[in-house]
């Protein structure tokens, strides 16, 4: 990275939120020399960063560059740009620059080398100070004082330097005035480790428009029997495919692996599928959800197996040692098979390679890994500052993109904090001549 060409701006520039989409955003800014404040609502920055480095910090991925932009589904067109100028290898680089090393596990994710946030965050931090960067903690910004004072025949903002800028602090309320900010809030998920969505009605009242935001990469409610949650809550199944038919109509399989909780289902396969599942059930429409079973097996080397005779196993047992099901497969088949009949081999093929499983919602967004929806991408120019806010910039899960676990998240998060940084940068050079 280069050393900044200077500490001092004539320039207030903020960036509230210090997740990584906004300390991104910050470094970019001070490289250019420009003095910059970051504010957060926590004691501490970057919290669900860290959470996320406890399980694993898997911070991009390694496949091909056109394979990876499609993870980003319906926004890709939006996003491509952005990654353009930070790809998943420059992550890489920017990553060992601060002393950390990274690999690539089986799966093509790449994590850094002890896999844990917080070695790579206090060296960021660490930096991010050196180059003049300043923090201020327990600073919540509850929106601006002259939209919630103003009266209705008050003039609207023409750009950043007209708002105020109000922060709760331990010290009492806090008024602030800038030249431009960028906002990287989060989504709305983990609420505890900061990132709520309370900025939404804010940016609403401005006439900036959002989605709600919604879980992503989540678990789904599921009416399960008595029997089945009581016996087998918290069963994983593993080595099986689950299908979904998405709103376009084409349907989707992915093999791995899930949890049977007690609400539902849980776990990497099925957040693999959260999105088409979720805008279906959002839709109103069945999302046709199949669980198979055997997907190393076609349907007539099931039935050949299935015709074979049980002799005197238990149908549990003979799905066990047959065909090497769990023993929840055997209550699975009756709690989601209408009218399971175990000596109908039609039915039993039919439904051990697609039984239809029935999501009835989206588990609580507070405890998805991350939120669908928010800002909406035309309410930003190119450099990601709002439209009608000529100043304010946005980054990271605060706006309307969503992606599936795999390192696409932390990777966008990235590049837009990247590109709102930027912006400001020319927006800073442009005043200042
Ligand atoms: C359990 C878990 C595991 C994860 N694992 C991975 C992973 O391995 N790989 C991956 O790519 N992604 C992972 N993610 C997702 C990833 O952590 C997020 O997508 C990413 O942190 C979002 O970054 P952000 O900067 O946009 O927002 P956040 O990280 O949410 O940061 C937003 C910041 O804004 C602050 N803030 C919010 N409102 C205000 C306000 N009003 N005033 C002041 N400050 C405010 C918050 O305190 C917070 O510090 C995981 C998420 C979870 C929950």
């Amino acid at each position: 990275m280069p050393a900044p060409t200077s500490s001092v701006s004539p320039t207030r520039i903020a960036v509230i939120g210090a997740g990584p989409a906004g300390l991104m955003a910050a470094e970019q800014i001070a490289n250019a020399g420009l003095a910059v404040e970051v504010f957060d609502a926590m004691p501490s920055v970057a919290r669900k960063f860290l959470l996320a480095g406890i399980g694993g910090m898997n911070i991009t991925h390694s496949e091909g560059y056109e394979q990876f932009v499609t993870r980003y589904g319906a926004e890709q067109a939006q996003l491509k740009p952005l990654l353009d100028r930070f790809t998943p290898d420059q992550l890489r680089n920017w990553i060992h620059e601060l002393g950390i090393e990274t690999f690539v596990g089986t799966s093509g994710r790449v994590f850094p080398t002890d896999m844990k946030a917080a070695p790579l965050l206090r060296a960021w931090l660490t930096r991010l100070k050196q180059h003049g960067v300043v923090f201020h903690q327990r600073h919540r910004w509850t929106g601006w004082a002259d939209c919630s004072n103003s009266q209705p025949d008050a003039q609207p903002p023409a750009d950043c330097s007209d708002l105020t800028w109000q922060f709760e602090t331990r010290d009492g309320s806090l008024q602030r005035q800038f030249d431009a900010v960028v906002l990287a809030l989060g989504g709305a998920s983990w609420k505890r480790l900061g990132s709520d969505g309370a900025w939404r009605p804010w940016l609403d009242a401005s006439g900036i428009n959002s989605k709600p935001l919604v879980a992503a990469n989540c678990g789904f409610e599921v009416n399960w029997s008595d029997y089945l949650k009581k016996n087998f809550a918290g069963a994983p199944l593993k080595q099986v495919a689950l299908s979904v038919r998405g709103p376009d109509g084409k349907t989707v399989k992915r093999t791995g692996e899930f949890i049977i909780s007690e609400y539902g289902i849980e776990g990497s396969l099925v957040y693999a599928l959260s999105r088409p599942i979720r805008e279906q059930l959002m839709a109103g429409n069945d999302p046709h959800l199949c669980l198979d079973w055997l997907p190393n097996l076609s349907m007539d080397e099931l039935q050949k197996k299935l015709s074979q005779p049980r002799g005197k196993l238990s149908f549990s047992n003979w799905l066990r040692k047959k065909l090497k099901l769990p023993a929840i497969a055997n209550t699975l088949l009756r709690d989601c098979v209408e009218k399971f009949d175990p000596n109908n081999f039609q039915q039993l093929a039919q439904a051990l390679k697609a039984m239809p499983i029935q999501p009835t919602s989206t588990r609580p967004v507070d405890e998805a890994i991350s939120s669908a929806g928010g800002l909406c991408w035309d309410e930003v120019n190119e450099q990601l500052m709002l439209k009608q806010l000529p100043g304010v910039f946005v980054a990271g899960e605060m706006i309307d993109w969503e992606a599936p676990t795999g390192g696409y998240l932390l990777t966008a998060c990235f590049a837009t904090g990247k590109a709102a940084g930027l912006g400001v940068v020319e927006q800073s050079k442009a005043t200042l001549g």
